[in-house]
């Protein structure tokens, strides 16, 4: 019987098939671009057994022992996909290392982009000269190949980026690298084998699986799998706010904004979109840590930004301006920090420390001093094995923070963690053992300034 196929079913034996890349163009349509909605039973009459449910035991929560599925296992796992993660998991992949890349929201940038933090600071020495190069820098470079991607790069400068424009080139140099990635995905334990790290537990819609690799990077900002781990850490308090951006400041109406005595507060500073301002918010120091205080956070952050937006609606001029979003990530800067096998100190940052085992560096907002050194043990725990930390939770005294936080640090100590952690898994040694000079040729192969 010649039976024609609609274009529906056509298409979903195409998908189940894979024979896409062989059946021309019109099959091989992405899926957006398609008009049809498709959906299929996998199967029916499924019942979860209830066996690993916590149950209550004289009024406590207990949950019983379970076995977990393997999700993955690699070489080197990266726990965070922000700017150090996702440089770190770039490295390590260049590096030659199996790599595994497990982010909990799902889009790679962390607060550089989820969190709209779009200026980037902190890399400039006097010179003028920017210290901190490698995976960021490319990033950097490869965003100037987009309208609208970046802006003010050049010698002395703090660009801004665009986030949808950096999410899209960090998915790019991710998928190049070839790194494994799994988002929608939260590290929740750590697995452990007496003191050292093999692998961690993650909760997603596929529910509490695991993943084992041979050296773990802690890049979820938080040290959420170091301290799983039962590595010392300092737990602070810092500064929480939620940046937005506004619309249509390209049709403020200049006549009429002359009336006001000052422009209205909350104008931002300009973004790679005309007409388009990103805002930043200081907001209150308090826990990070603590889920209550991150939801009050995030719903007075929500209503203040809203109520601003309608404040300056009311300023003659600014009638048009709009909101065009609120970060997806709350501006959570600094909760955990690593009690490393060598910590950074406010000295080292104000007197220029240099160090043998220097691992990235870094600068300030303004090119008019000498630069810092950054040594390997700031990523090392003092005790647990198999491990590392990079970006804003590395082993750093709570003084240097508004210097170890800002985003070529962390895309610079992320790509640090990352060359090491392959060199580890090569070598078969744990990162404490790693031969420093070994890391120091690779990063510089990787365009990494070591000083
Ligand atoms: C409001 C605000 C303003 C700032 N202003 C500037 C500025 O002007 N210029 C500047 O350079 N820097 C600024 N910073 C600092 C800078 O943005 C961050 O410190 C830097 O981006 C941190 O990078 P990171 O990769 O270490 O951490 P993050 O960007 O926090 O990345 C961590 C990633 O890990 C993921 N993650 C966390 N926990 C888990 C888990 N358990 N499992 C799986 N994934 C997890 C997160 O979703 C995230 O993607 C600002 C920060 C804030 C909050």
């Amino acid at each position: 019987m010649n039976q024609r196929l609609s274009r529906r079913e056509l298409l979903q034996l195409v998908g189940r098939s894979g024979l896409a890349a062989g059946l021309g163009a019109a099959v091989a349509t992405h899926p957006a671009q398609s008009n049809a909605f498709t959906g299929s039973v996998i199967k029916d009459g499924v019942v979860q057994s209830t066996a690993t449910c916590p149950t209550v035991v004289n009024g406590e929560v207990i949950q019983p022992q379970r076995k977990l599925t393997l999700l993955d296992q690699t070489d080197v796992l990266v726990v965070g996909g922000g700017s150090a993660g996702v440089a770190a998991a770039i490295a390590a992949r260049r590096a030659g290392a199996q790599v595994t890349l497990v982010e909990r929201y799902n889009h790679f940038g962390g607060l550089w982009t989820g969190g709209l933090v779009l200026i980037v600071i902190g890399h400039l020495v006097s010179g003028p000269k920017q210290v901190c190069m490698g995976i960021g820098e490319e990033m950097m470079r490869r965003l100037e190949k987009f309208e609208g991607g970046i802006m003010n790069r050049g010698p002395g400068n703090s660009p801004t980026v665009d986030a949808e424009a950096l999410k899209f080139v960090m998915l790019d140099m991710i998928e190049e690298a070839g790194v494994k990635v799994f988002l929608h995905c939260w590290g929740v334990d750590a697995v452990m084998d007496g003191n050292a790290v093999c692998g961690a537990v993650f909760e997603s819609k596929s529910g509490r699986q695991a993943i084992l690799a041979k050296t773990v990077i802690d890049a979820t900002g938080d040290g959420d799998v170091f301290a799983a781990a039962g590595a010392e850490f300092e737990h602070r308090t810092y500064n929480i706010g939620l940046v937005s951006r506004i619309g249509n400041l390209d049709k403020v109406d200049r006549e009429r904004a002359k009336q006001n005595p000052k422009p209205p507060r909350g104008l931002g500073s300009a973004t790679p979109i005309p007409g388009v301002n990103w805002v930043n918010m200081l907001g209150p120091e308090t826990d990070g840590l603590d889920v209550s205080v991150l939801t009050r956070m995030e719903m007075n952050h929500r209503r203040f930004i809203w109520e601003s937006l309608q404040k300056m609606r009311q300023t003659p001029g600014y009638e048009k301006v709009s909101l065009l979003e609120t970060g997806p990530q709350l501006g959570v800067r600094i909760t955990r920090a690593l009690a490393g096998v060598k910590t950074l100190t406010a000295d080292d940052v104000n007197k220029g420390a240099r160090y043998p085992d220097v691992v990235a560096v870094g600068g300030f907002t303004k090119p008019e001093r000498d630069e810092w050194h950054i040594p390997y043990g700031t990523l090392v725990p003092k005790k647990v094995d198999n491990l590392l930390a990079s970006g804003r939770c590395i082993s750093a005294a709570i003084k240097t923070a508004d210097n170890i936080r800002l985003i070529p640090v962390c895309f610079a100590t992320g790509h640090a963690a990352g060359v090491a952690a392959a060199v580890a898994a090569k070598d078969g040694c744990t990162p404490r053992e790693v031969e420093v000079p070994k890391v120091q040729a690779i990063l510089r192969q990787q365009e990494a300034y070591l000083g």
